[in-house]
């Protein structure tokens, strides 16, 4: 697999200062885990972000902050993450999040004929929102625009839109604002994984309309 839609150059920045939020991190590592050119876009930004550090000067602290940081370090305990089954269809990061090993396993909810969504819970405090969309072979989107960044990989499947195709591996790293209308390949469902920040705004009034009571 050789993605051929790439993360933005902010997104890259953000995952290697590990300040992007949580939801997009799952999406961001599930992609980077698939494609060469990110994972050397990430190394060459951490890289960065040393030489960044090594030409800071240093900052003195207070004795107190380093006694309350010292004391909260040697409070600190390490939480595992659960270890997916090695055959799980889906991206690690993904797999640790849901009780699922493959797509079919995954408990669809129905939103509108021939789209389901599936949203993934992230822990207490995480920023962000996930979920799965599977929308159905030759099913158009209605136009819409995302109330602030979005990111969407896709999982299976392929979809086209004025950007062009996107296939298994590619992501779509769009701010708030682009506006489109992605239609699904004939061939098979496409299953994307979806991090956003605020809800999608579509554009026209009957889809506006409907969004409520669809959920997405
Ligand atoms: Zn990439």
């Amino acid at each position: 697999m050789k993605p051929n839609h790439h993360l933005d150059n902010s997104t890259i920045l953000a995952y290697a200062a590990g300040t992007l939020n949580e939801a997009f991190t799952v999406v961001a590592a599930s992609h980077i885990a698939v494609c060469p050119s990110c994972r050397a876009a990430v190394r060459a930004a951490e890289a960065l972000g040393g030489e960044l550090l090594d030409v800071m000067a240093d900052t003195p602290v207070s004795s107190d902050c380093r006694a309350s940081t010292l004391a909260a370090l040697d409070q600190a305990t390490l939480h595992r993450l659960p270890v997916p089954a090695p055959r799980s269809q889906l991206p690690v990061p993904l797999a640790r999040l849901i009780d699922a090993q493959g797509f079919e396993d995954i408990v669809w909810k129905k939103k509108a004929p021939g789209v389901s969504m599936f949203d993934v819970k992230l822990p207490a405090m995480a920023r962000g929102q996930l979920k799965l969309l599977r929308i159905a072979a030759g099913r158009a989107m209605p136009e819409h625009g995302h109330g602030g960044e979005e990111i969407t990989l896709v999982l299976k499947g392929a979809y086209r839109d004025h950007m062009g195709r996107f296939a298994q591996g590619d992501v779509a790293d769009l701010d708030e604002d682009i506006e489109h209308k992605p239609v699904v390949e004939t061939e098979c469902d496409c299953i994307c994984l979806v991090a956003t920040e605020r809800p999608t705004r579509f554009k026209s009034l009957a889809a506006r309309i409907i969004q409520p009571f669809v959920g997405i």
